[in-house]
């Protein structure tokens, strides 16, 4: 008997591929027959018939059988559909493809075609990554699984966990190519604390290391800082070039190429670029420049997401929290017999004007009032959109069912929509694992002392945070499987619903609201001479609690707090700009330079500095009387700039292109200027990919050399200084301007 953590698993062709963790450290692969399904759906049933006896078809398809699945949500019964088993689980959308080429339009259904293979088994089996598990028989695999899903006090392995960084031989200022021999290569064993270095006279040499000394770490999780870009496919490419096989993975087989670099894709309405990924089988690679759960919630967020989404590690790292989302839900589509289908079906119900005028407005509802404020109490409801979802059960298939045409359950200011009386939607059932876990792990946090487990709690329910976030975008993505828009709507009419009861509950107490928006309100007593103590707030959260029925709490007491307004527009404030000091001392601030990650160094961190300064007032009168302090940082801070004192590192600003390098050419921006050197330096961006850029003459608008792409800056690099201290100006008016307090021109030296 074997028993361990499942800790990776893929498709390999007709088989999968299991590696189990062991408590002594082992790690053991298992195999087992199994291959994806795909379904067809016909209203004209002979149609099977056609598709089993295709020859191009049966070359793809092992076994074949029709089964009773439903084929939408919204189905009261099930149909008899085509089962069809791959011979090769990886070529589902291949063999999905050959099937639409042989028919019209609409004539046939295809479903299950574009998820995962192993994400579909462990629907199939009921089982998760790090999953503890015993198998008794290695031939034929039998889940016995001594572990739950929604336990918050797992056991884990301990991992042997490694970074990996290549070094190309390069000199200052040129771009690294795959043409570049390796410099040196650095190992860094987390286990041990210790580094590895690799340098040796030749390429052979330096991959002969390489490969010896990760079989003797023999490492679970290998991050590198850009391993799907750059340093995997820089190192398959030296390793061809030298005739060596690169392996790195625990099974005997060389690392290879992907044929494609990578794919820019649309996001929430901004594009994105993810290169194509490198797989090393038995070890899991975490590129962290590819990882949005890494950065934000580390290694423990990224096994809490695996274990509940139902993804294998090596995909969770990369994929989008929508991506993550919509797997939990396959899940429990797959547990209702449900299929998945392979194109987005549901359409969006017709709306009169009225309605689509109160559906527009989203979430906002009291736009911030600009300037500054003192005395200002922040309550944030706890997961609101989720919580809505969940308790009114809202989805796809409950929001204007079919089956409830008179149904008491209504939405709010939406005449024409209701909810469904008889069925719990798929939407809510997902939620429902995250919401309550969540809810569990920030208990736990709280209430334990130890700060490492504190950390991992957090970490936990930071990645749930991420996933219950994204949830309500998803449910009106046209492009989600089970989203529909007019849910996504309900979902909106419901929040503002909550949020007019909490503002009229906030005035009844006296309150008056400053700002509400989505899931939060800014209030403050109407008497301001009052002196108020937690209770009162506490009071005011408890009565909105009832009110509501929805969790909030109290944020805190601001001392003071500033509403920014817009950079084109002074008199419009922007949600989600402001800055403030808590009752504590703690600032806390919101989309402001320091707090953006496309502001160069330099500049964020001085505005951090000014505002540590303004946390250690108690009032606004107080923040006045600082100002000839504050006047005289900004005087120094441009002393620098002046005297070409700041490091080019420090001024770099970070981009993420919209479209690809060779549409930058209309307009000669800074930006298409950096995005057009780096492209004759043979570098081409791609939609999605990430600019980093220098300004060093800013003003000659017909300069080809306005700016230069951080990757062709050397020791030779000039700043323009006048450039960089106009912005060191706007940067301190950001926290200055609300407090009416203007700059001298040119301060002091
Ligand atoms: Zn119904």
């Amino acid at each position: 008997m074997i028993s361990g953590w499942l800790f990776d698993a893929y498709a390999k062709n007709n088989k999968m591929v299991f590696w189990i963790k062991q408590k002594n450290g082992k790690t053991t692969r298992l195999e087992g027959e199994w291959s994806h399904p795909i379904y067809v759906a016909a209203d004209d049933k002979s149609l099977f018939k056609t598709i089993i006896e295709n020859e191009i078809i049966s070359g793809f398809v092992s076994s074949h059988q029709v089964l009773p699945k439903y084929e939408s949500l919204t189905d009261s019964s099930e149909s008899l559909v085509l089962q069809l088993r791959l011979k090769d689980s990886n070529k589902a959308v291949k063999l999905a493809s050959e099937i639409e080429k042989m028919f019209r339009f609409g004539q046939i259904r295809i479903y299950n075609v574009d998820v995962l293979p192993a994400q579909t088994y462990f629907y199939e089996q009921d089982i998760f990554p790090l999953a503890y598990c015993q198998i008794y028989d290695k031939s034929s695999i039998k889940w016995n699984i001594k572990d739950d899903v929604w336990s918050t006090d797992y056991e884990l392995p301990i991992f042997s966990n490694v970074h990996l960084r290549v070094f190309p031989k390069i000199d200052e200022g040129k771009i690294p190519r795959y043409t570049d021999r390796i410099g040196h290569i650095e190992i860094q064993n987390y286990m041990t604390g210790e580094t590895v270095e690799i340098e040796e006279e030749s390429e052979a040499d330096i991959f002969g290391r390489l490969m010896k000394e990760i079989a003797d770490i023999n490492p679970d999780f290998m991050l590198t800082d850009d391993g799907d870009s750059f340093t995997f496919p820089y190192l398959i490419e030296r390793a061809n070039h030298n005739s060596i096989n690169l392996e790195l993975g625990k099974e005997k087989s060389p690392l290879i190429k992907p044929r494609k670099e990578g794919t820019s894709y649309f996001s929430y309405g901004r594009i994105f670029f993810k290169p194509s990924t490198i797989k090393l089988p038995g070890r899991i690679h975490i590129d962290t420049d590819n990882s949005f759960i890494i950065a934000e919630s580390g290694l423990q967020g990224l096994y809490e997401l695996a274990r509940i989404c139902r993804m294998p590690f090596h995909t969770a790292s990369r994929a989008s929290i929508g991506k993550c989302m919509s797997s939990l839900q396959f899940y429990y589509a797959t547990k209702q017999n449900v299929l998945i289908p392979w194109k987005p079906t549901l359409s969006e119900h017709p709306k009169n004007l009225e309605e689509l005028i109160i559906a527009d407005r989203g979430g906002m509802i009291l736009e911030p009032r600009i300037g500054v404020h003192e005395k200002v109490a922040e309550l944030d409801f706890v997961s609101l959109y989720p919580s809505i979802m969940q308790k009114m059960n809202i989805s796809a298939e409950t929001v204007l069912c079919r089956c409830c045409l008179d149904s008491k359950l209504r939405v709010p200011q939406l005449d024409s929509y209701y909810r469904c009386e008889k069925r719990r939607g798929l939407v809510p059932k997902a939620l429902e694992i995250l919401l309550t876990k969540r809810k569990i792990y920030k208990k736990l946090r709280n209430s334990v002392s130890d700060i490492k487990l504190k950390k991992i709690y957090d970490s936990r329910q930071t990645a749930l945070k991420w996933v219950l976030v994204t949830s309500f975008g998803y449910l009106g993505f046209n492009n989600a499987k089970f989203g529909r828009i007019d849910a996504h709507i309900a979902v909106c009419a419901f929040d503002r619903e909550i949020l007019i009861r909490t503002m009229r509950t906030a005035e009844w107490n006296e309150f008056e609201v400053l700002h509400a928006i989505v899931d939060s309100i800014w209030v403050q007593k109407k008497d301001r001479h009052t002196n108020l103590s937690q209770n009162n707030y506490e009071r005011l959260k408890d009565e909105i609690e009832t009110e509501t029925g929805f969790d909030i709490s109290l944020e805190g007491v601001y001392k003071w707090i500033a509403f920014v307004p817009s950079k084109d527009n002074d008199i419009v404030g922007v949600p989600n700009r402001y800055f403030g000091v808590f009752e504590d001392g703690t600032l806390k601030l919101r989309g402001i330079e320091a707090r953006r990650h496309d502001c160069p160094v330099f500049f964020s961190n001085y505005q951090q500095i000014i505002l540590n300064m303004l946390a250690e007032t108690d009032t606004v009168n107080d923040v006045i009387t600082m100002f000839p302090k504050i006047q005289d940082v900004f005087g120094k801070h441009l002393k620098l700039l002046k005297e070409r004192r700041v490091s080019l590192n420090e001024l770099v600003f970070t981009k993420r292109t919209s479209k690809n390098y060779d549409k930058y050419q209309d307009r000669n921006t800074v930006e298409n200027n950096a995005i057009l050197n780096l492209h004759g330096e043979g570098k081409s961006l791609r939609a999605g990919e990430i600019l980093k850029y220098i300004i060093i003459d800013y003003y000659r608008s017909n300069s080809k050399k306005r700016s230069i792409p951080i990757e062709l800056a050397n020791s030779r690099t000039k700043y323009d200084v006048k450039r960089y201290c106009e912005i060191l100006k706007e940067v301190t008016s950001t926290v200055t301007g609300p407090f009416g307090l203007m700059l001298k021109n040119e301060p002091a030296m």
